[in-house]
């Protein structure tokens, strides 16, 4: 893709929280192209390949509890799209499942189909890596590693705080101290997650997970029970906080070890590890927060960064994050 592009916005990031905001902007009227530098949409909500079968390599599930997110839910509930997967957990001691009355909805084709029902009819430019964005003439311009660039009137930036930190600084944009030092203060926890190819049969509590926050493998589910993968016998192992940050320069062969050490106990005694893929996250989830849903930039054009790092964690949080910045630029630009 070459060239340059016009819009009324130009949302960065495919994730829920500009997929949100593209919809909620374009439902205003505006135009709006959104940007991803990956060549799917999502984020961290992705769908996975493996072995012949599907499985969510970054959001497993998410929950409600806000009536506005609720309504997107209960359409994509009525449509089929998702399905109330459990509404607990076991940690794998002999207590029942905690069980707080939150439903955690999946998707059986894999979570993916809920950015990509959001992402229907909306221009997506997919594969654009923007490098820098900067204010001109009280608009803005974003330009992508490959020499693509957009003029826009209003820009929402979802990327993690510091990847969205260090656009601004490529286009040697000042924020505010209050606004930057805002944005320095967000924090991410790492994660690193791993899929398994079994061959045989796997014992994990109802309804086929294990969640353990203090241990090592905080999650452990097996995706053939949750429906994404039916044929094949694929495994999914998430490394707590504590020991991603503590093992993430691990060799590949080292990390591949340890977990099949952990999850042995899990696995009947005739079963093999066929294979094991890692993925390390470095930005998985907030740890300290913006306290506000999005943050509208003082003194430059209109300018409003979001993501599940304001006000809210998770896909939830990140849905909302996405609402309110379109609200925000709407309010901005009329
Ligand atoms: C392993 C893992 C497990 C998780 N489990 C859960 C769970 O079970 N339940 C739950 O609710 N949440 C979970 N989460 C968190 C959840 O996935 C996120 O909170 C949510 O998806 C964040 O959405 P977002 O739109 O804010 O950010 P993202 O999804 O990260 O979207 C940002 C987008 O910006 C794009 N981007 C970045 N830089 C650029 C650039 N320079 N140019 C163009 N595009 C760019 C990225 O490619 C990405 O698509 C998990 C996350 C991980 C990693």
């Amino acid at each position: 893709m070459s060239g340059t592009f016009s819009c009324d916005v130009l949302v960065v990031g495919a994730g829920i929280a500009g997929l949100m905001a593209a919809r909620r902007l374009e439902a205003a009227g505006k135009t709006v192209v959104v940007v991803d530098r990956e060549e799917r949409v999502g984020g961290r909500i992705v769908t996975e390949h493996v072995a012949g079968g599907w499985v969510d390599t970054g959001a497993q599930f998410f929950t409600v509890r806000d009536a506005e997110f609720g309504q997107f839910v209960a359409e994509w509930l009525a449509e089929g799209l998702v399905f109330v997967w459990s509404t607990g957990w076991s940690d794998g001691s002999l207590l029942p499942p905690t069980n707080d009355a939150y439903p955690r909805y999946a998707a059986r084709e894999g979570l993916t189909a809920v950015p990509r029902r959001l992402a229907q009819d909306l221009i997506i430019h997919k594969a654009v890596n923007i490098e820098s964005v900067m204010p001109v003439a009280g608009e803005w311009i974003a330009v992508s590693d490959s020499g693509v660039a957009y003029q826009c009137q209003a820009l929402i930036l979802t990327p993690p705080a510091p990847l969205s930190l260090a656009l601004l600084k490529a286009g040697q944009v000042e924020l505010t101290a209050t606004d930057g030092a805002a944005l320095a203060a967000i924090t991410y926890a790492p994660c690193i997650t791993a899929v398994c190819h079994i061959d045989g049969a796997v014992n994990l509590p109802e309804p086929g997970v294990l969640q353990r926050p203090d241990h090592a493998i905080s999650w452990i589910a097996d995706n053939r029970r949750k429906g994404t993968s039916p044929d094949v016998c694929l495994v999914s192992l998430h490394v707590n906080p504590t020991y991603s940050r503590l093992w993430w320069l691990s060799p590949e062969e080292e990390l591949v070890g340890a977990l099949r050490r952990e999850l042995r106990p899990f696995l009947a005694t005739d079963a093999t590890i066929k294979e094991i893929s890692l993925h390390r996250w470095p930005y998985a989830l907030p740890t300290t927060l913006y306290p506000h849903k999005t943050l509208r930039a003082v003194g430059l054009p209109p300018l409003a960064f979001a993501g599940d790092a304001f006000a809210g964690p998770r896909v939830e949080g990140a849905a909302l994050s996405g609402l309110a910045a379109a609200q925000a630029i709407l309010d901005a630009i009329g």
